[in-house]
Parts: C-alpha cells; structure tokens; sequence
C-alpha cells in the first residue's frame, strides 16, 4: 500500500484521473507553466520562513510558524476546496501521531489573503474514508474515465487526455 501524501489528497479533490496519473508514474507537470508560476511564487513568497519541511517523505508543509501553524501557500482559489483538503490532511496526519494543538492557514500571496483552517472531529471521519478511496482508485488497472470540468484545459495532462 502507498502513503498517502498531502499531493494525492490534493490531486483526490481536483480530479481522480489525474491522481492516478500521478500515482502510476506518468508525469508531465514539468511542462506546465502553471506549475512553473507555482514555483516562483513558493520561492519567492515569504521569504523569511524556512520553507518545504518535509515529514516521514510524505507531507510536505511550505512552512511552519509561530511554532504551530502549518502554511500552505496557493497561487489562486481556483479549486480551493482541494487546498483546504490538503492541509487539513497534514493536520490529520501529525494529530495520528500525537502532535496536537496545531493550527493551519493557506495563504494566497497574489491575492493578498490568508484563510484559518481548522480540523473537526468529522473531518477526521471524513479523511479515513478519502484515504480508503485514494488506495482503492490508485490500485485500480485502468485510468478512470475522464470527468470533463473548467481545470482541463490548465491542466499538465491535458494533451493525454484528450489526444
Ligand atoms: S485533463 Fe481533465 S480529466 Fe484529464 S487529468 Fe486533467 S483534470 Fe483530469
């Protein structure tokens, strides 16, 4: 069985397709200049924080501060929802293993905003599920079928997807 890391999560929520993608070695986010923007913006945000702290080869948090809040920095809130996931994922994560009283926010540089995030017992709940999902889709031979939505045509496997 794979760990399950805060990308997959990420990946579950925007799209299953491109999570199995992911997960069986097929990758072409290094053409994506979305991704490129990506990488500028973590570079260059925050620049006082230590950044990309990476736990157990499988969560990896932009930054830590105040000691206790997790950060994650995201470029726009285009598919928000799979940000919010994601961190609360990490939170999930480091609660199993004992570590509480931690707090999380995302914060959007070029927009200027920070969200709280925080994780309810439901949540908790909800994630054990996520994770029995994401090792069920990833195990699977076949790719799921394509879910056509308004990210396809930003997205690195765009071209696979519809060759
Ligand atoms: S192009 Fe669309 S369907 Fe294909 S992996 Fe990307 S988001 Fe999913």
């Amino acid at each position: 069985m794979k760990d399950i890391t805060g990308l997959m999560i990420y990946y579950y929520f925007v799209c299953k397709r491109k999570l199995w993608y992911f997960c069986n070695n097929i990758s072409m986010e290094q053409n994506s200049e979305l991704v490129a923007l990506g990488k500028i913006i973590d570079k260059s945000s925050y620049k006082r924080e230590e950044k990309g702290i990476l736990i157990d080869n499988t969560i990896n948090i932009d930054f830590i501060k105040d000691k206790a809040v997790l950060h994650e920095i995201k470029k726009s809130k285009s598919i928000e929802e799979a940000g919010i996931w994601q961190i609360k994922y990490y939170m999930y994560y480091l609660n199993k293993r004992g570590i509480e009283n931690i707090s999380a926010e995302i914060d959007y540089p070029l927009l200027k905003e920070t969200k709280t995030i925080s994780l309810e017992e439901n949540d908790k709940i909800f994630l054990d599920e996520v994770i029995k999902e994401i090792q069920k889709i990833i195990s699977e031979d076949k790719v799921p079928n394509i879910s056509k939505n308004n990210i396809c045509k930003k997205c690195s496997y765009h071209d696979l997807c519809y060759i």
